[in-house]
């Protein structure tokens, strides 16, 4: 196991104006050779990545405009979903995108393809496989991969520096898609190039897009890591979509067994693609409706097995699956030492698959304890200096572990999916389930009785 210093150098990036302290250091291998291989693979059920969307540059999401290549998506997220795509097997759609390489996108020719998960909510942990900024600085590096390998990754890019979305460039800035190209090559396996043009080469200058197209010795390094692109992999060629339901032509199709991967709709979850059984197939069709939560983004069709060359390259659609419904608000909050009254609100998907959903309540008296609790009935019941909004009916009430809200009044508690009552008992909840949720508090000089309660969140929850 490595440790995290001797991780994040791997991992980093530096300016041109660095290049003389980092030829005295570590991150330059040296003589000019080509690509460095890290000795991993990514694995298929770790191809997903997503971004969480915390950048703060003036330009870090400054394009605003659609593109049908990468449908649903603008500013910072378009930007890394263009550097990541640019390593996949083939042209992602028709290769468009990226005016300084028209129809280029998409140059690995390996047995590795990315799916492209949407928005993350938060930076999430080492193996999340997430961007995002960090804040600060450190010296010359502008970003880097963290603890790259089998089982995930994570890449920050410095907050000190000013990151630029594209799609073209500007003299001052950084450019995200170039950069975030880079890293991602470190998290699918690759060290740094000896060559000045590659993509892996250890620096670029400000202004400079020459990292978005990678370089044939990148090439050659992501295909020693994965193998030359397969004659049995599955290609996707062309993707019509009809309302909700795709028609998916191409090739190597499993006849029985192939899956179709989607981009989750919902910001949020642990990045895993919303996947769907592609039936049966004559090979180079399939005809599938767009499942739940799935959204505009990336589809890939997956062979049966974990090698490489089962994954597709992945082909943009602009697609939406069913939803799942919103949480709706009901009864009444009353006021309170702090103000109006406490509101409960929710992050993340509903998608009990998901496990993403965290509850939130606000307008509260710093730092006093409360509890999220839930039930199955909706009631209006005068108690403490408040409202009770959620009945036992016959199976109870549930509480869930106690907070305690922030100096602002505010708290986010994301359900432990877990432990009990949400994992096993009468209160466990599952796809289909209807709950009802409100937050208990304490507010000693808020009224007589000293506690009081936020109003309440009626919650369907879905696969
Ligand atoms: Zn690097």
């Amino acid at each position: 196991m490595r440790n995290e210093t001797t991780k994040r150098i791997a991992g980093a990036l530096l300016p041109t104006a660095a290049l003389v302290a980092a030829a005295c250091g570590v991150l330059l291998t040296g003589p000019a050779r080509g690509y460095f291989l890290l000795g991993f693979g990514l694995p298929v059920g770790q191809r997903d990545f997503r971004v969480f969307n915390n950048f703060s540059s003036q330009n870090a999401n400054g394009n605003q405009t659609p593109d049908a290549n990468f449908p649903g998506y603008q500013g910072a997220l378009m930007a890394v979903w263009k550097g990541c795509v640019e390593w996949q097997s083939r042209l992602h759609g028709n290769g468009d995108g990226d005016p300084h390489q028209p129809g280029g996108i998409g140059s690995g020719g390996a047995n590795f393809d990315p799916s492209f998960q949407g928005d993350a909510v938060e930076i999430g942990g080492l193996n999340d496989n997430t961007h995002s900024q960090i804040s600060g600085c450190n010296g010359g590096v502008l970003a880097f991969c963290e603890g790259p390998g089998e089982n995930g990754w994570r890449i920050r890019y410095y907050e000190c520096w000013e990151w630029d979305d594209g799609p073209g460039a500007s003299a001052q800035s950084w450019d995200l898609q170039g950069i975030s190209a880079h890293e991602y090559g470190h998290a699918l396996g690759l060290g740094h190039s000896g060559f000045p043009a590659a993509t892996m080469w250890p620096s670029i200058g400000s202004g400079s897009v020459s990292e978005r197209s990678i370089h044939e010795d990148d090439i050659a390094g992501v295909q020693a890591a994965y193998g030359v692109h397969s004659a049995t992999k599955p290609i996707i060629s062309a993707v019509t979509v009809s309302g909700s339901q795709l028609t998916i032509d191409g090739s190597g199709f499993h006849a029985s067994d192939a899956r179709v991967w989607f981009t989750q709709a919902p910001a949020g979850g642990d990045g895993s693609p919303i996947k769907a059984s592609a039936g049966p197939t004559n090979g180079t069709q399939i005809t599938i409706d767009a499942p739940l939560n799935a959204g505009p983004g990336d589809v890939l069709v997956i062979n049966p097995g974990w090698s490489h060359d089962v994954v597709s390259n992945s082909w943009p659609v602009d697609v939406l699956g069913p939803q799942c419904p919103p949480p709706a608000s009901y009864c009444v909050t009353s006021p309170n030492s702090a103000g109006g009254g406490m509101g409960i609100g929710h992050q993340g998907s509903t998608s009990v698959a998901t496990q993403s959903l965290a509850l939130t309540a606000h307008s509260g008296p710093p730092l006093q304890p409360g509890i999220f609790y839930y039930g199955p009935e909706q009631i209006v019941l005068p108690f403490g200096d408040g409202v009770r909004c959620v009945g036992a009916g016959s199976l109870g009430t549930f509480r869930l572990p106690v907070v305690v809200l922030g100096p602002l009044g505010a708290v986010v508690h994301p359900l432990d999916w877990n432990a009990p009552p949400i994992s096993a008992g009468p209160g466990a909840i599952g796809s289909g389930d209807e709950w009802n949720f409100q937050f208990w508090y304490r507010d000693p000089g808020g009224g007589p009785a000293g506690f009081n309660f936020s109003d309440a969140l009626e919650i369907q929850f879905c696969p």
